[in-house]
């Protein structure tokens, strides 16, 4: 089973319920931390590095004794990456997706690829959890081409844990296609609530079974609980505003060994993800 991990708005406690939850799947299960911008999920699961890899995507390279000039490339281009005004294309790697599209519809054969590195899939060996982590690099904006190469390292049969980058833009997109549940993660609070409407919206069009969980309650009100009722929307698990977590988190120690009192929760959370995603989810 691939469960991914998301919220609307970063700083919920994604991380913390990703990390908690490898640490009690435990043996075998590996652990994806796709939010290559600034990935933290190592901070609570320290481990040796096993392998580093760096990633690269191709990017177009124009020839210009080739080159006549006609456009081609930068009318097929849509992320405008490719721009030419009857003259030699300009070339914007930062914003080039790697599609190739460019090169295949060149009619003089003027474009190549050439690689520009985007960053490091990392892998980790944590006790019994693969921890497998995305590094940007920095000054590079493409994040879904790194999300994917994490990915790739998925295996058949292995259960993952997908931690997601906060939001619902791109690369939330890359990480949560393929996952065959979502638990999303806020806080009830008006922020929380609003953040988790545009973070259902998203699943609900990626057509992937989802969750709720809540994150501090006693803090905030009650619309996040009305909002979930109304949308038939269920809620997996409450995790209290307890001050010994926030302590726990600081320190970066996992909550189920901090407070063993909570490891209950989490196998529950697990639980209950696997039957309603073999109930076909919501
Ligand atoms: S490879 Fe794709 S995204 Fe990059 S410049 Fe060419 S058409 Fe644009
Ligand atoms: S499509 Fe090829 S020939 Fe036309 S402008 Fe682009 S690089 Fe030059």
């Amino acid at each position: 089973m691939i469960l991914a991990v998301a919220s609307g708005k970063g700083g919920t406690g994604k991380t913390t319920l990703s990390v908690n939850l490898a640490r009690v799947l435990g043996s075998g299960v590996r652990l994806f931390d796709c939010d290559v911008e600034e990935p933290n999920c190592h901070l609570f699961l320290r481990g040796t590095t096993r392998e580093a890899e760096t990633v690269a995507i191709p990017v177009p390279h124009v020839d210009e004794s080739l080159c006549d000039g006609c456009g081609e490339c930068g009318r097929f281009c849509e992320y405008h990456a490719i721009v030419s005004f009857g003259t030699k294309p300009l070339v914007f790697p930062e914003m080039c997706h790697g599609c190739g599209g460019c090169a295949k519809v060149c009619p003089k054969k003027a474009i190549r690829e050439v690689d520009k590195r985007v960053g490091v899939v990392e892998t980790l060996q944590a006790e019994n959890i693969t921890l497998i982590q995305g590094r940007l690099d920095v000054g590079v904006a493409m994040a879904p081409p790194l999300i994917r190469a994490v990915k790739a390292r998925l295996r058949n049969g292995v259960p993952a844990i997908l931690d997601a980058p906060p939001g619902t833009s791109c690369p939330v997109v890359a990480t949560l296609r393929g996952a065959d549940f979502v638990v999303l993660v806020t806080e009830p609070t008006p922020f929380g609530l609003h953040d988790l409407k545009l973070a259902v919206g998203t699943v609900r069009e990626l057509r992937i079974p989802f969750g709720v969980v809540v994150n501090r309650v006693g803090i905030g009100d009650e619309r996040v609980h009305a909002f979930c009722g109304r949308e038939d929307i269920p809620i997996l698990l409450e995790i209290p505003d307890d001050r010994r977590i926030a302590e726990a988190y600081s320190k970066g120690n996992l909550i189920v060994e901090a407070l063993p009192e909570y490891r209950g929760l989490f196998q529950s959370l697990i639980e209950k993800t696997m039957s309603l995603k073999n109930a076909g989810g919501v």
